[in-house]
């Protein structure tokens, strides 16, 4: 197997290109799912406090005993934790179920504008940073105009930009407006849920034909041959192994030019303008 690629972020960490997401799988799942992806070779876990399953995921690192310097752990801040002072409690939760003094990456998970908050949250992971118990600080399903505001108050560029994406919404502006300010963008629901037609299009079947891969293993490469972070989620675990399995071809530029036609701006999931789920 050819060694996993990693991304560097623009504050200098190290970040694997393709993680493990764990939406929708609860703790005693993840723990197996998590145990499984380690053993294949993941080292990025992608996690928030709303799905609530921190602690399995926590149990599964402890079991497995890596150093800990070779994991990279992503969770996030949920809507009703925005402020000044909140989210320094919501981290330390996070941090005890997941067993661990500092996470790799702390996401605000929704810009909820109406709240007003997002700036004040902000800061307020700056200083979490500085205190240690964070190593990167980013943001997800912020567009251009929240990340500018960020930027202009505060001067501390996100790391990262996690946000839906995949073949049939491609978010090639919002990608190309991360990348010009040196912001990696990460793409969520990467496999479309694992639904609406991509996995038997033409354009993937052929290229599943052609490369002996499977449509979820060419649609993983095409993220990662856009330079894009990559978190397929599954608690199966052959499929787990199989997202992971991507690592000894690369799609050429004609075939991510023939994904490109995909792109249909089909949103599968809430629109950042107007997602408050949390704060009711
Ligand atoms: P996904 O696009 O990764 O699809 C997962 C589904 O695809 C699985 O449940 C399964 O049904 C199917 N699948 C997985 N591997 C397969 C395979 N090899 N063959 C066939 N089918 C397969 O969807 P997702 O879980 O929505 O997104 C991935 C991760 O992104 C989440 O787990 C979570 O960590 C993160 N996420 C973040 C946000 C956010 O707001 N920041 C929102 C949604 C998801």
């Amino acid at each position: 197997m050819t060694q996993q690629p990693h991304i560097k972020l623009n504050d200098g960490q190290i970040m694997p290109q393709l993680g493990l997401g764990v939406w929708q799988a609860d703790n005693k799942q993840v723990i197996s799912a998590v145990e499984t992806a380690l053993d294949a070779g993941y080292r990025a876990i992608d996690t928030a406090a709303i799905y609530e399953n921190e602690e399995g995921v926590g149990s599964a690192l402890h079991n497995a005993s890596l150093p800990r310097e070779e994991l990279f752990i992503t969770t996030k801040l949920w809507n009703n934790r925005h402020g000044s002072q909140a989210p320094q409690q919501a981290l330390e939760e996070s941090l005890i179920k997941l067993k661990l003094d500092y996470v790799d990456l702390y996401l605000i998970h929704w810009p909820v504008p109406q709240q007003g908050k997002f700036v004040e949250t902000w800061k307020a992971l700056i200083k979490l940073k500085e205190q240690g118990l964070i190593k990167s600080i980013g943001v997800s399903n912020f567009n251009s105009s929240h990340i500018q505001k960020l930027l202009d108050e505060t001067g501390v560029s996100p790391t990262v930009n996690q946000i839906e994406l995949h073949p049939l919404f491609q978010q090639r502006q919002m990608h190309s407006w991360n990348a010009t300010h040196h912001i990696a963008t990460e793409s969520w629901s990467p496999l479309a849920q694992g639904g609406d037609g991509v996995f038997d299009h033409a354009i993937i079947t052929a290229l599943s034909i052609k490369y002996g891969k499977t449509p979820a293993q060419i649609v993983i490469r095409w993220h990662l041959d856009n330079g894009l972070l990559v978190i397929p989620k599954s608690v199966t675990p052959a499929r787990i192994r199989e997202n992971f399995n991507v690592l000894d071809f690369r799609l050429d530029k004609d075939e991510l030019g023939k994904i490109a036609t995909l792109d249909i701006s089909k949103r599968l999931g809430p629109d950042p303008e107007t997602f408050k789920l949390g704060i009711d």
